[in-house]
């Protein structure tokens, strides 16, 4: 039985750079990264599945789909974080966010007609969730209310990744790691090797370089998620347009944060969150960034282990 070694891996996977960092035994260590990438790869094949897509092609129709008891909880979760933040978190907002997508590639917003047609397909109190008992078997299934709408789960898919990469490494009682999907969700499990917690840095979203930091987050046994106007953008007429939507407007998000930043415990002992709190912690940096600061802080009431960390549109860091 060896000593402990840092084993490392990056790859480009969920359209991001994912850096997964094991400390433990030789064998562990590797098997734990191994482990790590396979449950990547696999969330994202979920991702483009075929159920969400059976799902959408029968919006409209009053007809249900069956889908996975995983799909089924994470979309109950994502219907959860919608009921709490009143919609500005939807995660039928596909029709508008592709809209947008396009919209980036043109770098030109789409005329007034496209969005509000747009946002007729989107409302998640149109996404209907139920269980059946079928001969001792339950069958979960889901259908949307109104043609034309389609699931967009990239504002949870990393988060939904870090809880399960945390649930194979519980298992494989590995205790000090880090799995960073791309700087915006990142799971941190015991100490680095300084003994210390790891040490997140916080992009100031209108520095000039990657690099320029804001401040240090120091991360043990804690997920943390963000959500910035940085991202993915472009600028027209002197104004940014990113890829944060209000569902409820039609339009990207403006409440004067640049970044959201949620840290939450990576678990919690029971309660409907146990062992979704990576998904929680992806949901409310989008929530909150499309809420605003004084909205979106109310969102975190039942949280109160959670720290919140918002910078506004001139760079600043609020509520310091
Ligand atoms: P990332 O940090 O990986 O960019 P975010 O958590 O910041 O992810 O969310 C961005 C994703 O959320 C994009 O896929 C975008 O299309 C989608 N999205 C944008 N606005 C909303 C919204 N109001 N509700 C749900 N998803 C949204
Ligand atoms: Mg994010
Ligand atoms: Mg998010």
């Amino acid at each position: 039985c060896g000593g402990t070694v840092t084993a490392e891996e990056t790859k480009l996977v969920m359209g991001t750079v994912a850096r997964l960092v094991v400390r433990a035994d030789e064998i562990t260590s590797q098997a734990a990264l191994r482990d790590g990438m396979a449950v990547l790869a696999q969330t994202e094949r979920d991702a483009d599945g075929e159920a969400l897509a059976a799902v959408e092609a029968a919006a409209g129709t009053g007809e249900w789909r069956e889908i996975s008891p995983a799909l089924y909880d994470t979309l109950n979760l994502a219907q959860e974080i919608a009921h709490r933040s009143d919609g500005a978190f939807d995660v039928t907002a596909g029709t508008l966010t592709q809209l947008w997508e396009r919209a980036r590639t043109e770098k030109m917003p789409p005329p007034a007609e496209a969005v509000m047609e747009a946002r007729v397909h989107v409302g998640y109190e149109a996404l209907e969730l139920r269980t059946m008992e079928e001969t001792g078997q339950t069958k979960y299934e889901a259908r949307l209310m109104k043609a034309g709408m389609k699931f967009d789960r990239g504002a949870l898919i990393k988060g939904l990744a870090l809880d399960g990469i945390r649930n194979s490494w519980q298992s494989a009682d590995v205790t000090d790691a880090l799995a960073d999907l791309g700087t915006s969700s990142i799971l941190g499990m015991g100490v680095n090797e300084e003994g210390a917690p790891w040490q997140i840095g916080i992009r100031n979203p209108r520095g000039v370089e990657r690099s320029d930091l804001l401040s240090v987050v120091p991360l043990s046994n804690e997920v943390l998620s963000s959500s910035g106007d940085d991202e993915r953008f472009f600028m027209y007429e002197g104004r940014r347009w990113h890829h944060l939507i209000d569902p409820r407007t039609g339009y990207p998000a403006q409440t004067g944060l640049a970044s959201v930043t949620v840290v939450l415990p990576m678990d919690v002992e029971e309660g409907a969150w146990q062992g979704h709190m990576g998904a929680l912690s992806d949901m409310l940096s989008t929530a909150i960034f499309v809420l605003g600061a004084e909205e979106g802080k109310k969102l975190l009431a039942d949280f109160p282990d959670a720290r919140l960390i918002l910078i506004d549109t001139d760079g600043k860091r609020i509520g310091e």
